[in-house]
C-alpha cells in the first residue's frame, strides 16, 4: 500500500463526518463513459454535439432525436455498482460519510447502499410525465421507441437536469449545508469543470481536502491530498481495514 493511501485511510479511520463529491469519473469505472470526454466520438452519427442534445430547448423543439441519443448514449441499464460505490456505501453504515454528492444520473450509490444522496442532476430512474406529473421507471423508456408516452398522452421527459435548466434548489442547499459542515471532503472522478455544481466545494471550510482523480483540476492546489489512480482501487484499499 502506497503513501498516499495510508494517508487516505488515517484520513477515513479518524473522521466521522465525511463527504463524498463525485463525478463522471465514478461511474466509468462501472462501464459508463463520461459523453464530455468522447465528443468526437459521435460526430459521425449525430448532426449536434451531446451538449446540444442534452439541452431543454433541444429536447423541446426535437424531442425524437433527443431520445434517439440518451437510449443510444446515456443509459445503461446493465450496469452495477463498483468498488467506489460499495466502499461509500459501507463507510455510510459506519456512520463515517455522511452524504454522498453525485452529479452522476445513474443511481449506482443507492443501488450499492448509500442512503443519504444527493444527485444534482437528477436521475434517469426517474421520468416524469410533463402534462399530469406521473413518475415512471427506466423501464419505460426502454421498452419503448420514439418519444415516450403517458397513458394520459403527456410527452415524458427524464428527471435528469439538461443544459440550460436550473439544479433543484433544496438538493443544491442540502448539498452545500454538507460540503460546509464536513470533516474530510472526498472529491472524485470529476475534473471540476462543471458549474454550478462545481462551485459547491468552496463552501469547505476544512482542511482535509482529498482529490481523486486522473487528471488534473483547477483546485489541486488547495488539496491536502491529491491521489491520481482509480477511484474504485483507492476507496477499496483505504476502507478495507477501516472499522
Ligand atoms: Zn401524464
Amino acid at each position: 500500500m502506497n503513501d498516499t493511501i495510508t494517508k487516505l485511510k488515517d484520513l477515513l479511520q479518524n473522521s466521522d463526518n465525511i463527504v463524498f463529491f463525485g463525478g463522471a469519473g465514478v461511474s466509468t469505472e462501472s462501464g459508463i463513459p463520461d459523453f464530455r470526454s468522447a465528443d468526437g466520438l459521435y460526430n459521425t452519427e449525430y448532426a449536434y454535439p451531446p451538449e446540444t442534445i442534452l439541452s431543454h430547448s433541444f429536447f423541446m423543439a426535437h424531442t425524437e432525436e433527443f431520445y434517439r441519443f440518451y437510449r443510444d448514449k446515456m443509459l445503461y441499464p446493465n450496469a452495477k455498482p463498483n468498488k467506489a460505490h460499495i466502499a461509500l456505501a459501507k463507510l455510510e453504515e459506519q456512520g463515517k460519510v455522511k452524504a454522498v454528492i453525485t452529479q452522476n444520473v445513474d443511481g449506482l450509490h443507492t443501488e450499492a447502499g448509500s442512503v443519504n444522496v444527493l444527485e444534482l442532476h437528477g436521475s434517469a430512474l426517474r421520468n416524469i410525465c410533463m402534462a399530469c406529473k406521473e413518475c415512471y421507471s427506466l423501464k419505460k423508456i426502454l421498452q419503448t421507441d420514439g418519444i415516450p408516452l403517458c397513458a394520459c398522452g403527456g410527452t415524458i421527459k427524464p428527471d435528469v437536469v439538461l443544459y440550460e435548466e436550473g439544479l433543484d434548489m433544496t438538493v443544491m442547499m442540502r448539498a452545500t449545508d454538507a460540503i460546509y459542515d464536513a470533516d474530510v471532503l472526498i472529491v472524485g472522478g470529476t475534473s471540476l469543470n462543471v458549474y454550478p455544481a462545481a462551485g459547491l466545494i468552496t463552501n469547505y471550510q476544512g482542511n482535509k481536502l482529498i482529490l481523486i482523480n486522473k487528471s488534473e483540476t483547477p483546485y489541486d492546489r488547495h488539496a491536502n491530498l491529491i491521489i491520481r489512480e482509480s477511484i474504485g482501487h483507492t476507496l477499496e484499499e483505504a476502507t478495507s481495514v477501516v472499522h
